[in-house]
């Protein structure tokens, strides 16, 4: 360890998909890079899926070669019980990819190595220093290296972040928990993967050549109340599908598993779990992480080459695991909502709603532009660079300069004074940078100003 350098540009916490991807992307782009790696592994379940769904977004990251050759391609037949007592299965035309967890992240730091990153087995234990210039240390079993670095990612997965830096939870889901469980199953059930939903929870099996592992997802306040034992046999028992005829059930681990979005008052980039968990059910967070790697590539990269906009980059790529929590966050909410044949329990009815409620009711017919607005600087991404761009924020909101394809400047400027929405929309749509937007367009946009407070009714 101390024939290291003690300077570097990047310092990444965390040798999971996301800190490896993200310590890759970077020594691509020239940056000398470290990653930090404890040596465990703490995944949930040892096999993962990546849907095909998001494969094009991976390969559009740079990471296709490493994926491809880290993964199998996925050939179980996919199918659920969900909405309906019945079984509904996919078109298998379009495989997703498989993982074994340990091969992959080890392949993964082997990639990013590979690319010119730094690799340190060992941990940062204390809270980081508030000072940037200040050294942190880096402690292995036999030695402590202090290392200093222009720039700090913390990609510790869902629960280390809050050890380094002051954590606030921006949002988060129901307290959920989950289980893994190895099987013993027949040959016939190997090659399924399948999801149910039962009164109290649902299971998810996913098999493979020496039998098969399940995900039991149940409700942290239900687990306390009934116990461990009661509530995954009311799950298992629920299951018609391999999980049905599974025997030697072994309990292999247990996560909470609570989706939710946190941010650091401390000048450092989160990201994957540190920045922002996904419910289980979307089976997406390593997918999740390893763009999230990629956007975090292009924030560090445009913080280290413009240091005077370092604050920027942060707040950029914060807002962006927001944005994307949320979308995910809506999503998991709509795939709860169509269990309707268990409508009624308390674990279907409590995530049937958004996780951060919206201000409801019709859009106001007049509106102006909130008094309090700051006119700042944010960083929109064009292909993988970020470039800067004027934008406005209220005191101490981020800073908003584009919702979509829409400019929000010439929006505000038409709601200068107070005016009806109709007119408003009609006046904003001439500025030539809302050609090409449409009105239905810019009207959305209006409501989102005002669900955030940027327009207010007069
Ligand atoms: C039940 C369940 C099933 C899931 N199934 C899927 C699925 O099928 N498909 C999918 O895409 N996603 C799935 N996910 C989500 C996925 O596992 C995570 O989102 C993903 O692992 C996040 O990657 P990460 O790199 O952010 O964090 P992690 O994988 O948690 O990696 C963080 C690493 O940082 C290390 N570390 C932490 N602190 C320190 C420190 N101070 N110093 C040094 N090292 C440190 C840790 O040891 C760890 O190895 C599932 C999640 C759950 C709970």
């Amino acid at each position: 360890m101390n024939s290291l350098p003690k300077q570097v540009d990047c310092l990444i916490v965390g040798g999971g998909p996301a800190g490896s991807a993200l310590a890759g992307l970077l020594a691509l782009r020239g940056h000398l890079v470290m990653l930090v790696h404890d040596g465990r592994n703490r995944h949930a379940v040892p096999l993962e899926t990546i849907l095909p769904a998001a494969l094009p977004a991976l390969f559009r990251c740079g990471l296709q070669s490493i994926v491809r050759a880290a993964t199998e391609v996925d050939q179980r037949r996919h199918g659920a019980r969900w909405s309906s007592a019945e079984w509904v299965w996919q078109a298998i035309e379009r495989p997703g990819l498989c993982l074994w967890r340990n091969t992959f992240d080890a392949a993964m730091r082997d990639w990013a190595l590979r690319q010119g990153a730094l690799f340190v087995m060992a941990t940062v234990q204390d809270l980081l220093p508030t000072d940037p210039s200040a050294p942190i240390f880096l402690q292995n079993s036999t030695s402590v290296m202090p290392v200093c670095a222009r720039m700090v990612a913390l990609a510790t997965g869902r629960r280390g972040a809050g050890r380094l830096v002051p954590i606030q939870t921006l949002a988060q889901g129901v307290d959920t928990a989950t289980f893994a469980l190895r099987f013993e199953a027949p040959e016939s059930a190997q090659k399924l993967a399948v999801v149910e939903a039962a009164a109290s929870g649902w299971s998810w099996w996913i098999g493979h050549d020496n039998g098969g592992s399940a995900v039991v997802t149940v409700d942290v306040n239900d687990l306390h109340r009934r116990g461990r034992a009661v509530l995954l046999r009311e799950v298992l028992d629920a299951a018609s599908g391999p999980i049905a005829e599974a025997r030697n059930v072994r309990l292999i681990g247990a996560v909470r598993a609570t989706a939710r979005v946190q941010t650091t008052t401390a000048k450092v980039l989160l990201l994957g779990d540190a920045a922002a968990t996904l419910d289980p059910l979307a089976s997406q967070g390593t997918e999740k992480a390893l763009v999230s790697a990629e956007a975090a590539a292009c924030a560090i990269d445009f913080a280290l080459r413009t240091p005077a906009l370092k604050s920027q980059a942060l707040a950029h790529h914060a807002q962006w695991e927001h944005d994307l929590w949320q979308a995910h966050a809506r999503s998991t909410v709509e795939f709860h909502a169509r269990v309707l044949r268990f409508a009624d329990e308390p674990f279907w009815a409590m995530r049937r709603t958004a996780a951060e409620p919206e201000r409801a009711g019709p859009l106001p017919a007049r509106l102006v532009r909130a008094p309090e607005l700051i006119h700042t600087t944010a960083l929109r991404r064009v292909v993988d660079q970020l470039i800067p761009e004027p934008a406005v924020c209220l005191p101490a909101s981020a800073p908003l300069h584009r919702l979509g394809r829409v400019a929000i400047a010439p929006i505000l400027a038409a709601f200068a004074a107070p005016s009806d929405v109709t007119t408003a929309i009609a006046l904003a749509g001439k500025d030539p940078a809302l050609f090409i937007c449409g009105s239905a367009a810019v009207r959305m946009a209006v409501h989102e100003l005002w669900q955030r407070g940027f327009l207010r009714a007069p």
